[in-house]
């Protein structure tokens, strides 16, 4: 069930438990603010989740709350990961799924990496 982005941050959140150690992730990418991980069920070649180690429950709470450090680590690992995979020449799309109409189900913020592949239209249609 897709979540609510206003509401205020959970910490028993599955990307906090990961955060935590708590379970296991598949990590490609880590440095003082950002952990990068392969996504547990990829709808692409290469299917990489992008997450603040902050607090922040979505792109509207990290947008408006975190730090000019946090964000622009989050903005260079985004691009920097993307490069190491290999994406910049073939392509690539970038998505962050924010509340109930982006269908956001981790009330932690994640940008998803996808690539491997041409992936077809923006959106379903
Ligand atoms: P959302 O729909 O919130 O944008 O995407 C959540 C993503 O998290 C989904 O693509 C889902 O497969 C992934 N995911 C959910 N639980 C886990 C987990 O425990 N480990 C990993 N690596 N990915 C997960």
């Amino acid at each position: 069930m897709a979540i609510d982005p206003t509401l205020p941050y959970e910490e028993s959140n599955i990307f906090a438990k990961i955060l935590r150690g708590e379970i296991p992730c598949n990590k490609v990418f880590e440095d003082d603010h950002v952990l990068a991980f392969r996504d547990i069920a990829p709808q692409a070649p290469t299917h990489i989740l992008v997450i603040p180690k902050g607090p922040y429950v979505s792109w509207d709470d990290f947008s408006a709350r975190a730090s000019e450090a946090e964000i622009a680590a989050f903005v260079r690992a985004v691009g920097a990961i993307a490069r190491e995979a290999g994406l910049v020449e073939p392509g690539y799309r970038l998505l962050a799924n924010t509340g109930g109409h982006g269908g956001q189900e981790v009330p932690h913020l994640h940008v998803h990496i996808f690539g491997g592949r041409p992936l077809g239209p923006m959106l379903a249609r």
